[in-house]
């Protein structure tokens, strides 16, 4: 077999497998087997750049960088849809709709999935472009990012019509969203309040290897072009799976309104049942010669509607209000209440954010409140029913103090919360910040769990981080649950973290706003603890992408004799505290400032080496070529529109070999 044939091959085989695995819901290989299968082709195109595809299912993890994202016109507007709560507003739709064509009207019901607008294009069965709905005319382009969806087909199967549109939402099912909240507080983070934000905010991700390590799926329900070659809406749902999109099996067809809320109702209930957030029905005429005599209004179509289901709540009483404390010190007051039953889970407690909400809406122990779950996983607080209000209650007297150390609490000037400052004393911050610098982003310490760090810390033999480097197999023995070979485990454990990165080190120890991309930001510019604990607010907000909220963080962290103590210390056990000679050796400022964009397939490095030398000599990789753009490297097989795009704006082309000598 040629090797063009291996790498179509496996294109083919590893396509089949995402469709069985993210539009079916039926792996047929492992994991395991596939990131082999991955891998082979990974290699094989690596090492022949000739055969390059922009479908191959090797784009899918991402990497390319977009700065700014074009703007399109859509070559069919997406419209807005016209809202209804109940039968009557159903009927008086069918009314006019009955005005306007003749015969019967049947009608396709379908959920409406709660996230982001997409346009996708296809022609000739490929993927040429994913543009978000933006103001309905025109939205941006966000096509790198939409590939590393792998319910996303690139490439088609089986018939489709040479060039169409197709609509759908790009959705975050709650297991993924939850999933990524976990480690969001892992990294001491705010959580996101909801899955449709969250996917929403993630088209707009400037790296795309971001968006693919985020679980996004995307549904369709609408396909738009000229010679579809179908007439309903309810076949062109079961031609689009034929074709290879994700299309949710919930759509029936419904020959009278109350059919349509036959539907509506089943799915007021089992909604909660769905992976994913639905915020209602869109109901649809089914036929496609009757949805074009019936036209748009200036917003939506007049053969469409959406029927909004109720935010479900229910009363219960708010027993007491607690507050938390976050390991950065941040305090949270809990609402706790009677127990309740709400949309199919019993809620216990509820958010109540910070003090202005509480005051806001006069919550008050003892309460009748009205509890809400609506698009947030956590449920809240809507109201207080003051008719069932006791004779006695009084106002809400916000903590002054920190309910677990005592010490008085701040509260910054355009901060919402409230924050105990005793850093370095007040037990949940301690044990907070110790758990973050083992947790798997950050230290990855094996053998040490969140729960034997509150013990160390309560038995007083650490109090921050780097006294773990201290602990001896004698001193974990005597804890509990502590077997021989588990404390061997824990300390050889510890003493691996040494190896760690320097960059992980600067997240690990938990500098407010530093996150895993700020640390490498600082890891990258700085080179060393020292010269970042040297730098100013004004220096480092210099370094690109470092607000002024970041600087003064880090400025703020480094000014406490105390951290800077718990620096030398990890000094002094050998942690990494600079980059590795070997990283240094590889890094210049040669590129330093300069945009560039890189395009085509090149032959002695593959494109990913090429663009991360492009970061480590201190230059920017661009997708899109701009007036900004310092130099275009052009490899072979480039594309032709960013050829001439480059010639209009006077933007250099270099080729690898040139970009290559420029470097050395
Ligand atoms: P709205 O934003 O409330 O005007 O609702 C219109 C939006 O609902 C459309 O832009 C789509 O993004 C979304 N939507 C979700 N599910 C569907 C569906 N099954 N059919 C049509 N639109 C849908
Ligand atoms: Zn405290």
């Amino acid at each position: 077999m040629t090797i063009q044939q291996k790498i179509k091959d496996l294109r083919l085989e590893l396509r089949e497998h995402n469709y069985n695995y993210y539009v079916l819901d039926n792996a047929t290989i492992s994991d395991y087997e596939f990131d082999m299968k991955l891998k082979e082709l990974q290699d094989l195109e690596e090492q022949h750049p000739e055969f390059y595809d922009s479908n191959s299912p090797t784009l899918r993890v991402g990497g390319e960088v977009t700065k700014n994202f074009n703007t399109v016109v859509h070559e069919h507007r997406m419209y807005s849809l016209d809202n209804s709560y109940s039968k009557e507003d159903l009927l008086d739709w069918e009314k006019r709709i009955k005005k306007l064509v003749d015969g019967d009207v049947f009608y396709t019901c379908e959920l409406k999935y709660d996230g982001a607008s997409i346009s996708l294009t296809y022609e000739n069965g490929n993927l040429l472009r994913a543009v978000t709905r933006g103001d309905g005319t025109q939205g941006d382009d966000v096509t790198t990012n939409i590939k590393t969806i792998k319910s996303v087909p690139l490439q088609l199967q089986g018939d489709f019509p040479p060039k169409f549109d197709i609509r759908g939402e790009i959705v975050l099912p709650f297991d993924g969203f939850n999933k990524m909240n976990e480690e969001r507080l892992e990294a001491g983070e705010e959580p996101y309040r909801n899955p449709r934000n969250t996917a929403s905010g993630s088209l707009k991700l400037q790296d795309s290897a971001e968006v693919a390590k985020r679980p996004l799926e995307c549904l369709l329900y609408n396909i738009t072009g000229r010679n579809l070659g179908f007439e309903t809406q309810f076949e062109s749902l079961e031609r689009a799976r034929q074709m290879g999109f994700k299309v949710p099996e919930a759509a029936r067809l419904a020959s009278s309104v109350d059919e349509v809320l036959e539907f509506i109702s089943h799915w007021d209930v089992h909604r909660h049942d769905l992976p994913y957030e639905t915020d209602g029905v869109v109901i649809k005429v089914n036929s496609l010669q009757q949805q074009e005599e019936l036209g748009y209004t200036s917003k939506a179509p007049r053969w469409a509607m959406a029927y909004k289901f109720k935010a479900e709540q229910v009363s219960t009483r708010l027993n007491e209000i607690t507050y938390q404390v976050g390991r950065t010190g941040a305090i949270t007051p809990v609402a706790n209440l009677e127990p309740v039953e709400l949309a199919g889970t019993t809620v216990k407690r509820a958010s109540l954010h910070n003090a202005d909400q509480i005051e806001k809406l006069d919550i008050r122990e003892r309460d009748e409140v009205f509890v809400e779950k609506g698009g947030e996983i956590i449920p809240k607080i809507i109201a207080v029913d003051l008719s069932k209000r006791p004779e006695d209650s009084k106002p809400t007297q916000y903590i002054t103090h920190c309910p677990e150390c005592q010490t008085e609490l701040i509260r910054q000037e355009g901060d919402a919360k409230h924050y105990c400052p005793n850093y370095n004393g007040c037990n949940p911050q301690i044990v907070g910040r110790i758990q973050h610098y083992i947790s798997r982003k950050a230290m990855d310490i094996e053998g040490l769990g969140g729960e034997t760090v509150a013990l160390l810390v309560n038995e007083g033999l650490i109090s921050n981080y780097s006294d773990l480097y201290t602990l001896k197999k004698e001193d974990v023995l005597p804890l509990e649950r502590m077997a021989e070979k588990s404390a061997e485990n824990l300390i050889q454990g510890i003493a691996a973290s040494k190896q760690i990165p320097f960059e992980r080190v600067l997240f690990a120890i938990g500098i407010r706003y530093v996150g895993e991309t700020v640390a490498k930001k600082l890891a990258k510019h700085y080179k060393n603890i020292d010269a970042i604990i040297e730098a100013s607010v004004e220096d480092l907000i210099a370094v690109d992408e470092i607000g002024d909220r970041i600087a003064e963080s880090v400025v703020e962290f480094f000014s406490s004799e105390e951290n800077r103590m718990i620096v030398d210390e990890m000094k002094s056990y050998g942690l990494q505290l600079e980059l590795s000679a070997e990283k240094l050796a590889n890094q210049t400022d040669k590129l330093k400032g300069q945009s560039i964009v890189v395009s085509g397939v090149f032959e002695t490095v593959s494109r990913t080496e090429l663009k991360k030398m492009i970061e480590d000599n201190g230059g920017k990789v661009s997708s899109s070529i701009s007036s900004k753009t310092n130099f275009l490297v052009a490899g072979d097989k480039m594309g032709p529109s960013k050829r001439t795009k480059a010639e209009t704006l006077g933007v250099a082309i270099i080729s690898e070999s040139e970009f290559l000598s420029k470097l050395n």
